[in-house]
């Protein structure tokens, strides 16, 4: 993977372009890529976004949503775009298989393939160029330097302000996370600057739900989470019959990991749900536990230091036991 500044120059000559992100979009994926996108259009270059699954309503607010192809609802055209690609771009994550069922079409893929990401060890040599810079709060703040750095600051509009700042905020958990630097912040003024309603994004991201999510929500603290004080670690776990009987779709699930760190003295949070194909686990800690690696050796995953996420294809009950296990070697990591 050769250094994003040598791709520049190509910036100038219109082509056509995929941009992707992993699936389940986040705020940080779909800003990153609709941000990613206003830029290339006002470029005049021919560009697209697949987004490998469905996401979250509360994403649908946002500028040139509409035009994002679900590959799993529109998969023939959703490959032949990415067959007649000259450009791939690949944002928000680290490893094609986070792409789920465009892994194959994505490999297949022989035009140049470009990564802006910021999570641990990327599969470097998928790509040509790339940036891959685990320092960074988010990918929007990538993409944001991207067009800074490539000399096109001029071209930066309303649009991609309302787009980078979703991921900006999300990924920092409304500017809260030690990867809030005071470049995020310049970053923040610069949109700002540029006539952002940043109210309006935190409305339509955070005060955008059904009543039964926030019901849902008072019914899992309830039920479903247990306090491990001896490791200063929170667990909740989430079954299949709480997601039909609150009707819990895409997204409404975001976010509910946090609530386990907001318990006086917990370094750990765990979060399981028992999904359709898997049970998905959402890892979050606070200080030095690193949980990409717990993730990573134990449960299939990965992401950052502070938050991770794995899987399991063992039952709902068997995950939680090996969790419970697992965590007795971790005892005076997590003091
Ligand atoms: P979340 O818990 O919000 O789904 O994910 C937290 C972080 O971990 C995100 O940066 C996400 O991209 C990453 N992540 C979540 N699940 C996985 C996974 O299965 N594998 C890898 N490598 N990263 C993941
Ligand atoms: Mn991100």
């Amino acid at each position: 993977m050769q250094a994003i500044d040598l791709f520049y120059p190509r910036l100038n000559t219109p082509a056509k372009v995929v941009i992707t992100m992993h699936q389940k979009p986040d705020g940080d994926a779909m800003g990153s890529a609709l941000g990613l996108y206003h830029f290339l259009t006002a470029l005049g270059h021919e560009a697209v976004v697949i987004s490998p699954t469905n996401w979250a309503n509360f994403l649908d607010w946002m500028p040139g949503v509409d035009r994002v192809i679900d590959f799993e609802r529109y998969r023939d055209k959703a490959k032949n775009l990415i067959q007649s690609a000259e450009i791939i771009f690949c944002l928000d994550f680290n490893i094609l298989h986070r792409t789920k069922n465009m892994e194959q079409p994505l490999t297949e893929a022989t035009c140049t393939k470009i990564l802006i990401d910021h999570h641990q060890q990327p599969q470097e040599e998928a790509f040509a160029y790339g940036i891959s810079d685990t320092s960074k709060s988010s990918t929007c703040e990538m993409v944001y330097d991207f067009i800074i750095a490539s000399g096109h600051a001029d071209k930066l509009n309303l649009d991609m302000a309302a787009c980078l700042y979703t991921g900006l905020m999300t990924d920092t958990g409304s500017f809260r996370f030690p990867s809030t630097t005071a470049a995020v912040h310049r970053m923040a003024a610069h949109l700002k600057e540029l006539g952002l309603n940043h109210t309006h994004v935190h409305e339509m991201i955070y005060d955008n739900f059904l009543e039964g999510r926030l019901r849902f929500i008072g019914y899992a603290l309830l039920n479903r989470m247990e306090i491990l004080y001896e490791y200063n670690t929170a667990l909740m776990h989430i079954t299949r019959q709480d997601l039909q009987r609150f009707d819990i779709k895409t997204g409404d699930t975001e976010g509910l990991v946090n609530y386990l760190l907001t318990i006086q003295g917990m370094r750990l949070g765990a979060l399981v749900i028992d999904r359709d194909e898997e049970r998905k686990w959402s890892f979050r800690s606070k200080g030095n536990f690193d949980v990409n690696l717990f993730a990573r050796q134990h449960f299939e995953g990965g992401g950052h230091q502070n938050a991770a996420g794995g899987r399991s294809s063992d039952s709902l009950e068997a995950t939680v036991q090996k969790f419970k296990t697992i965590i007795k070697t971790y005892q005076q990591q997590l003091q």
